[in-house]
This record gives C-alpha cells, sequence and structure tokens, in this order.
C-alpha cells in the first residue's frame, strides 16, 4: 500500500517505524526538522531542548529501541527537587531519559531512511478511499495514497480531516493545553543545587538546568523555564514582552539570580503542548475513509504515549488491509 504519514513527532515517526518495511511510506511535515515538541532551538552557542524535557520507559518495545539507537539516546541523572507550597522535596519517580547530545537526536535516529518531505503544511485530506489526495497550504497536491494516518494534534488534525468523518465528534472533545517556554543562556557554569525543579505555584511549573543533561556543554548554562498549562492557556494571547518579564521575575526568586541580565534570554510559546487524559483509544480510525488519527493526546500525552499511539497506528492500518 502507499501510506501517507503527516507528522514526523514520536507518533509519526512511530508509525513508519512499523510501516516501512512492507509498505510504501512517506512523510510530511510542516516544520524544517523532524522531531515535532521533542525538538531543539540552537541560538549561537546555546542549545535548549524547549519542548520535552526528557522521556521515561516502561513500554518493552519502546525500551528496546531505545536500546538499539543507544547513541541517541542517554539517561539523565538529575538532581530533581519538587517545590510544592513553599516546601522543597525531592521530585521521585521512573528513570529519566533524553536524547543525547539534544533532545532531537531521538527522532533524527529514527528518521534515518525514511522518505520524509519537510517543509509542508497539509491544510485537507481530500478524495476517495483508496484514492486519497493531501492538499497542501501552498495549492500543491500529492497522492493517490491508499491510506493516511494523521499525527498532529488534535485540533490542527480537526482542520485536516474533512468535515464529514465521524472522528470529528470525537476530536471537538480534545482540550490541548499551551505552554510557554523561556530560555535563559549565560557563558559561565551556574548550580543553584538542582537539576529539575518542579514547581505548584504560578506562573512556573517547571524549570531544568539544560546544561546538565548527558552531552550538553557543561562549562555554559542553558536554563529553561516552563509556564504552567492553566496559566498558559490565560495569557497565550498576552503580550510576549509581559509574559517574558513575569516568567524571568519568577525564575530569578526561584534561582537567586537576576536572570533578566543573562546575554541570551528568548520566549516560544507551544499552543498544543499538552493533552488531557486521552481519547480512551491508542487512535481513531475512520474505516469508510481509509484515515487514522494518532498522537499523545490520544493516549494522555508524553512521548512514550505518542510511540504507542503511531505503533496502534500502524497496526490498524495492516488490519483495515
Ligand atoms: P508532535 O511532536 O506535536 O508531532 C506532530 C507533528 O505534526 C509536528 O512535527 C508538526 O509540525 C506536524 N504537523 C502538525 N500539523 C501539520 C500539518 N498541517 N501539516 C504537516 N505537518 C503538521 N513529554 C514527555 O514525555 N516528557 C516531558 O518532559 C515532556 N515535556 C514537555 C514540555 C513541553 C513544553 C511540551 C510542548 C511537550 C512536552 N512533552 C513531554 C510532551 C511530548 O513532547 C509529546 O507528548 C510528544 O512529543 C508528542 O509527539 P506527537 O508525535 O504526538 O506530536
Amino acid at each position: 500500500m502507499k501510506i501517507a504519514i503527516i507528522g514526523t513527532g514520536m507518533a509519526g515517526l512511530s508509525a513508519a517505524h512499523h510501516l516501512s518495511g512492507d509498505h510504501d511510506v512517506v512523510l510530511f511535515d510542516k516544520s524544517r526538522g523532524v522531531g515535532g515538541r521533542m525538538s531543539t532551538r540552537y541560538a549561537g552557542a546555546y542549545e535548549f531542548d524547549h519542548g520535552a524535557q526528557y522521556f521515561t520507559l516502561s513500554d518493552p518495545e519502546f525500551e528496546a529501541l531505545v536500546d538499539t539507537l543507544g547513541e541517541a539516546t542517554a539517561p539523565w541523572d538529575s538532581r530533581g527537587l519538587y517545590l510544592r507550597a513553599g516546601e522543597m522535596m525531592a521530585d521521585t519517580g521512573r528513570p529519566r531519559w533524553v536524547g543525547a547530545p539534544r533532545m532531537n537526536a531521538l527522532p533524527k535516529a529514527m528518521a534515518n531512511g525514511l522518505n520524509i518531505q519537510l517543509g509542508r503544511r497539509v491544510a485537507r485530506i481530500a478524495g476517495q478511499p483508496g484514492e486519497l489526495t493531501l492538499r497542501f497550504e501552498d495549492k500543491s497536491t500529492d497522492g493517490p495514497f491508499d491510506r493516511v494516518i494523521c499525527t498532529a494534534p488534535a485540533p490542527q488534525a480537526s482542520d485536516i480531516l474533512p468535515q464529514r468523518s465521524p472522528l470529528q465528534v470525537i476530536l471537538a472533545d480534545v482540550r490541548m493545553h499551551a505552554c510557554f517556554a523561556l530560555m535563559v543562556g549565560w557563558l559561565d557554569p551556574f548550580d543553584p543545587g538542582w537539576d529539575s525543579l518542579r514547581v505548584s505555584d504560578l506562573p512556573i511549573s517547571w524549570m531544568a538546568r539544560n546544561s546538565s543533561k548527558q552531552g550538553r556543554d557543561e562549562t555554559i548554562s542553558t536554563l529553561v523555564v516552563h509556564a504552567a498549562p492553566e496559566w498558559s492557556d490565560v495569557h497565550a494571547e498576552a503580550d510576549r514582552e509581559w509574559v517574558q518579564t513575569m516568567m524571568l521575575d519568577a525564575a530569578s526568586a526561584l534561582c537567586g539570580r537576576p536572570l533578566n541580565q543573562a546575554p541570551h534570554i528568548a520566549l516560544h510559546r507551544w499552543l498544543y503542548a499538552y493533552a488531557n487524559e486521552g481519547v480512551g483509544q491508542n487512535c481513531l480510525i475512520d474505516p469508510a475513509l481509509g484515515v487514522v488519527l494518532a498522537g499523545d493526546w490520544c493516549v494522555g500525552g508524553r512521548v512514550e504515549g505518542a510511540y504507542i499511539s503511531g505503533r496502534a497506528a500502524a497496526n490498524a492500518i495492516n488490519l483495515l488491509g
């Protein structure tokens, strides 16, 4: 079968990984690089994992994949703290893994050898079952495809999917939250006594010393600060300078260092950063159309959930025949 996959984040790459041996698979992404929210921002001497911070391994197949791509991943032995209602405690949980030497190394390794077209924003899935066409924002088209897997975040998937699809009803109920990511860099090492700090007080929910991750340049400091989802939702359209100032002030107080004097400061808004609980199915199938939807939002967010969802989409395609 000729299969189109929209999105080269973890879900799209996972689907491709499971299908490409048996089918003619082509992936499309609107971005300039692969990885989706597992991305890295470059700025001169600085590099920031400004989306996903780490991933966990509980699915045996995902663990095996990470093992196979060993060079592109590393455990992050982070000193994690949790500041909750003014009280500092250890932030415990499953062992954390990261892409090495940067987060996008894992998706880049998974993308090796795949047929990928970047910089192509899909506007609409059109056509008939077995003869599906992709229409792009620049008015070009591609196809026909026997099947299409779409791994865009749910609100974007809804724009692409034909309105007549019954999956639109489920998509309408999926809530995704925004997240502002503040990136602060300076050219000397800085150690506040933690590598990651989870915070329960608004506006910030998370700070991490990116430079403490395996394979990063530890002679400089790269700090990633995430605003809480509920705060980011409320202020998603607010003046960016105001958002940056609010986050810098809060982060400076937590670090005990005036971050607004750092030589590099940048802000990024993720409009669809985190998903709610999931949709109760690992992927969504429209058998009449031959389209499958996948993504972290099916499984309640996170990198490993996206991998599981992409694999489920590949299985669904094989079952549809
Ligand atoms: P995405 O990575 O979003 O991939 C979707 C792809 O579709 C993108 O590349 C996008 O460009 C493409 N696309 C969208 N629309 C179109 C279109 N119209 N045409 C073509 N291409 C399109 N998870 C963890 O496990 N641990 C963490 O610590 C963690 N922290 C996070 C912090 C932040 C700030 C954010 C934003 C996310 C975080 N996550 C974390 C969540 C994790 O990043 C996601 O669960 C996972 O990367 C989602 O993968 P995906 O393939 O489902 O979606």
